[in-house]
């Protein structure tokens, strides 16, 4: 089917713009996007769709339209613990509390604030034109993505019990490409991630007193070093991992040797059995790394874990042949994988159905043009530039949607 759009006006692209400069100077840390939800559920009820509340701060909304087929798109909508420093006039200047009850300076640093008003925007756009089409599309507002947490809680709470299922899940993310293009994998298109804490035992004594301690500075210093040949030394040099160690706490004073230390550890894999061999022989690593220094077995918590993010290879090639009618011949880019990680793949997993997750370009040929350096996602400094990214990425989700659901109702056999 060839996708044809509805058209964009000026009116369109300033509400589009003041609803991201709104959605952008509110942003709330992961699970906590209360007055987001509330503001997503009242657009989407203003525009006509049932909504429901899901997976605590998630949001979901229906948009019926007859007998057709069913789609879901899913835009995650948390923001970060991050100082802005873009110098936009709608900086944010939120504050939000971490789990561990420190007070933090907030930021929609991932750009989920274009993802939300390039959602809103495309159901708006479907709402108004009905006519044009039959079948269902499902819109998911999902929280906390950043932490890994949102996806689950959502099927926890029976997303796919209460909304139509579909028989495909789309989702993109805004990047510091060129506005306008897109980046799709086809296949495996992001890394699995998991991060545990690790908190090394030891026994305290007066620095000048080693012999009576057991140090576990060293002990997890020597975690640390071992730790780094699970990827140079027991992954095949084929394979792709990545294992960091991104924090390392410990002591409080230079002549007390601490009864702990505490390290927190990053794994990202591609493929299961790769992810398994990592995650063993890590546990393996600073298990006998403790019983070498005739410490105590070490604590492991699992701070969290993103699945694969898989593209299903037929779903992707008709999607980019879609998207290049729409958004120009060489505006899409078949790329390989990426070791970054997203939950979005959980949603279409949990009901066995396809899904198909592409990243679209946050900043304009002159900004690209203008420095070597772009600030990318996570930085205090990402200001995508919101009028071309948010036209293009609309246009690639209502592309992706249409592709879907743009049958008119006759050519479908009626309305129900
Ligand atoms: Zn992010
Ligand atoms: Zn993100």
């Amino acid at each position: 089917m060839t996708v044809t759009l509805p058209p964009t006006d000026a009116t369109t692209t300033l509400a589009m713009q003041e609803l991201y400069r709104y959605l952008h100077a509110h942003p709330e840390l992961s699970m906590q996007e209360t007055e987001t939800s509330a503001f997503l559920t009242r657009r989407l009820d203003e525009l006509g769709l049932e909504t429901f509340a899901c997976g605590g701060t998630g949001v979901v909304g229906v948009l019926r339209n007859g007998v057709g087929p069913v789609v879901a798109y899913r835009a995650d909508t948390d923001g970060l613990p991050i100082e802005e420093e873009t110098g936009l006039d709608f900086a944010s200047v939120a504050r939000g509390t971490l789990a561990n009850g420190t007070d933090v300076p907030a930021m929609h640093g991932c750009g989920h604030d274009t993802h939300m008003t390039v959602a809103l925007t495309a159901a708006e756009h479907l709402a108004t034109t009905r006519s044009a089409r039959a079948g269902t599309v499902v819109f998911i507002f999902q929280p906390g993505e950043e932490t890994g947490a949102g996806a689950i809680a959502m099927l926890t709470d029976g997303l796919w019990d209460r909304a139509p299922r579909p028989e495909i899940v789309y989702g993109q993310h805004v990047w510091p490409g060129l506005a306008g293009t897109i980046d799709i994998s086809s296949g495996v298109a992001m890394a699995m991630a998991d991060s545990w804490k690790v908190t090394v035992h030891g026994r305290q004594a007066h620095g000048s007193q080693p012999d009576q301690s057991i140090d576990p500075i060293v002990l997890g210093a020597h975690m640390v070093v071992r730790l780094q040949t699970v990827v140079s030394r027991e992954v095949h040099p084929m394979q792709a991992a990545v294992l960091t160690v991104g924090t390392f706490h410990g002591g409080l004073k230079e002549n007390i040797i601490p009864a702990t230390a505490e390290f927190t550890l990053n794994v990202r894999t591609f493929d299961s059995d790769v992810r398994t061999r990592v995650l063993d022989s890590a546990r393996r690593i600073i298990g006998a790394e403790a019983q070498a220094s005739g410490a105590p077995e070490p604590t492991i918590e699992v701070l969290s874990t993103f699945p694969r993010c898989y593209n299903d290879p037929a779903s992707t090639a008709q999607l980019i042949t879609e998207l290049r009618g729409t958004l120009g011949a060489n505006a899409v880019l078949d790329v390989p994988p990426v070791m970054g990680s997203e939950d979005f793949g959980l949603l279409a997993e949990a009901i066995g159905v396809p899904s198909v997750y592409w990243m679209f370009g946050g900043y304009s040929r002159d900004t690209l043009d203008a420095s070597d350096t772009v600030a990318g996602n996570h930085s205090p400094h990402f200001a995508p530039d919101s009028e071309p990214a948010l036209a293009a990425g609309l246009t690639a989700a209502l592309t992706a949607i249409l592709s879907r659901v743009g049958a008119p109702a006759s050519s479908l056999g009626g309305t129900a």
